[in-house]
């Protein structure tokens, strides 16, 4: 017999709550978590591109796309030098990766910033159709990911990514707040 919509929509619905509930819990490794040795070194390339940016007097925020392994993409925070407000680290790392691989879509691609998307980069991301988003510390102030919102747990906009947040925060967080004690 067939199933009646009203009961599937109502089945989706369920079903759709408890993966938004178990992606909720899973942005976050609890502490003690072991961060895969790729991971580590990887954002340890956006942590680099991020002091770059620092030293050119930009916030310092670095982003990287790979595939399989290699990086594709790489970018810098950088709207001051370029008068430009959608010069994030991201939207850099993105552009850069299209060209690369000569596509406006990156399927099975992961990027790896060192700050907590906002929600440009977050819906960047979302039109690339990322494979995975891989960030380090939080962003309070307009983090996309579980701060302020989270466009990734709205399964009514993405169905792609999956999102790991907190590699390396802590050292990704020193530069920022090292970055604006300098300036005060
Ligand atoms: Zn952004």
């Amino acid at each position: 017999m067939p199933v009646s919509s009203g009961s599937r929509a109502g089945t989706m619905r369920a079903a759709q709550a408890i993966l938004v509930e178990i992606e909720a819990d899973a942005v976050i490794p609890p502490a003690g978590t072991q961060m895969a040795p790729i991971e580590i070194e990887l954002m340890g390339e956006a942590l680099t591109l991020a002091r770059v940016a620092g030293a050119r007097g930009e916030v310092p925020v670095g982003a990287i796309v790979v595939r399989d392994g290699t990086i594709i993409g790489r970018g810098g925070n950088a709207p001051i030098v370029a008068s430009d407000p959608t010069a994030h680290a991201e939207i850099a790392a993105l552009r850069d990766a299209g060209r690369t691989l000569g596509n406006y879509r990156l399927p099975g691609c992961e990027l790896y910033v060192t700050l907590e998307p906002c929600a440009m980069c977050a819906g960047a991301i979302m039109h690339a159709r990322l494979a995975r988003l891989v960030f380090g510390a939080r962003d309070p102030k307009t983090g996309a990911c579980g701060s302020v919102v989270d466009l990734f747990a709205e399964p009514r906009l993405n169905h792609h990514t999956s999102v790991t947040g907190g590699v390396r925060a802590e050292e990704c967080g020193m530069l920022l707040s090292h970055f604006f004690a300098a300036r005060r």
